[in-house]
């Protein structure tokens, strides 16, 4: 290409570097083949070489050497964004954050960590202190705290404490600027939000303050119920009587072949609602769900979950489901919805009878802004890029609901629907030679647009 990689290479100062090309090619994609529409345009996008820095000040040099260099930067931690988030669409370099790994401080209520700590390690961190995390993607193995506040929205968790966004589950970020000479932005509270759900456009996270909770030895349990009305009913009654859970999710009985491993725990004549409930509550869990006409298919602790060979009811919920469903047959690709409020179970009824074998349902019972926020992460029998947004269009303004589409690489047209005026301000000064995961915002490129004319 154009861009001067001897140069380049020589001025990284020996920070590790990959320029290996099924190094590269595995590098640079994330779940974006979720989406057959995602897939066809993403899947032939490569980055030019992989830099992995070690330290804070390696992470410093790289983004000097890319200003210095004019070269595109992509950021990556464990690579399991659904949009192609971490996908470079103009080559260059990507930086894998994953050796930024210290949890720093852990105090009461709250942890500092470095960006790219999976998960899993910071949650069990928390736990050795008797606490948790507010919440975690289903893919808690896999992801980074840091992709986790710059691509994800909410997941495990969001039920009790709400989503990424609402106050007091970030706390505290330190971001790396993109340029010859970077500099160290301190972002607290609220300010926070100006790189949340940035796509790592707008300045490097190297360090986060996140909120955490008591820990609750969650038990991890299915109630079966004859009919997805009943599933849904019951779930959503234990979330409005505020029953201790951390997860309630529903998965109608066309899952059931999906989650091979479950067996007869989740068998094809029943509908299925998987959650994790707080010990002191699993009697009262099951009274409602036998009010509902349900029953307890298994209840066991995590550890008792492991040694039976089952996944965790986290990997039961959330986008896993849709995953779970992809092992087994990739013709079906998914949507994000959220309903309207307050919740109706008889629009799911009637979604149902109108989509037939054409979407099978799944809803998660969430919290946002501190009210009860119903999501459905629906599975959809792919058929053309233009029935999908028939579909689309047709949820949005006959059912009230919101589509959060997941086949499209640009935040704005995603999950944020419009521009998002301080993280573009937040740019300026993070990015202002705009590197950062070009392609991905149209609040920048659009910007630039006008000032071209
Ligand atoms: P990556 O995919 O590596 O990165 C995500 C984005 O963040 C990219 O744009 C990247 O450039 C940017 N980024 C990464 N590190 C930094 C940094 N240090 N500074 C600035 N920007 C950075 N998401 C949810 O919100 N909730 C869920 O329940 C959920 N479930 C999922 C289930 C499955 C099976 C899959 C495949 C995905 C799911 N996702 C979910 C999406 C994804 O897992 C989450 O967004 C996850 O938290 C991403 O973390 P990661 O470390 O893999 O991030």
């Amino acid at each position: 290409g154009h861009r001067d990689w001897t140069s380049i290479k020589a001025a990284l100062n020996g920070i590790r570097a990959h320029d290996d090309e099924n190094y590269i090619a595995a590098r640079s994609r994330d779940y974006f083949w979720y989406s057959p529409i995602l897939n066809e345009q993403l899947k032939d996008k490569l980055g030019e070489l992989v830099v992995v820095p070690q330290t804070v000040e390696e992470v410093m040099h790289v983004a000097s050497v890319v200003a210095r260099h004019k070269v595109p930067l992509t950021l990556r931690g464990g690579g399991t964004g659904n949009y192609g988030q971490c996908v470079p669409l103009d080559g260059g370099i990507v930086m894998d954050l994953t050796r930024l790994d210290k949890v720093i401080e852990i105090t009461d209520g709250h942890v500092r960590v470095e960006a790219g700590a999976r998960i899993s390690r910071l949650d069990d961190a928390a736990h050795e202190t008797g606490q948790e995390l507010m919440m975690y993607p289903s893919t808690r193995q896999m992801a980074t705290i840091g992709g986790f506040v710059a691509g994800g929205s909410g997941g495990i968790g969001s039920l009790r404490h709400g989503m990424l966004r609402d106050p007091g589950n970030l706390t505290y970020a330190k971001v790396v600027t993109v340029e010859p000479e970077p500099q160290v932005i301190e972002l607290f509270g609220e300010d926070v939000q100006k790189v949340q759900h940035a796509y790592g456009t707008n300045g490097i996270v190297v360090e986060l303050g996140v909120g955490l909770t008591r820990a609750t030895d969650w038990i991890h349990t299915a109630a079966l119920f004859d009919g997805y009305d009943a599933a849904l009913r019951f779930a959503s009654s234990a979330q409005e009587k505020g029953l201790d859970c951390y997860l309630l999710t529903t998965v109608e009985r066309r899952f059931a072949p999906f989650y091979n491993k479950l067996g007869d725990l989740f068998p094809a004549d029943r509908d299925a609602v998987f959650a994790m409930v707080a010990p002191d509550e699993m009697a009262r869990f099951t009274a409602e769900a036998e009010a509902h006409g349900g029953r307890i298919s298994f209840a066991m602790s995590k550890p008792e979950i492991r040694a039976a060979g089952l996944q965790p009811a986290y990997e039961c919920g959330w986008n896993h489901t849709t995953l779970q469903a992809l092992k087994v047959d990739k013709s079906w690709t998914y949507l994000q919805v959220a309903y309207p409020r307050p919740f109706d179970p008889e629009l799911v009824l009637s979604q149902m009878a109108r989509y037939g074998e054409e979407i099978y349902w799944h809803h998660e019972m969430a919290r946002m802004h501190g009210e009860i926020q119903i999501f459905a992460l629906p599975l959809v029998r792919y058929r053309g890029e233009e029935a999908m947004y028939r579909l689309i269009a047709e949820l949005e303004e006959k059912d009230g609901c919101t589509i959060f589409d997941p086949h499209v690489v640009t935040i704005e047209d995603g999950g944020m629907k419009e521009i998002d005026g301080a993280q573009i301000e937040f740019k300026k000064r993070a990015d202002p030679y705009g590197l950062m995961n070009p392609g991905k915002t149209r609040g920048w490129t659009d910007g630039m647009a006008r000032t071209d004319t």
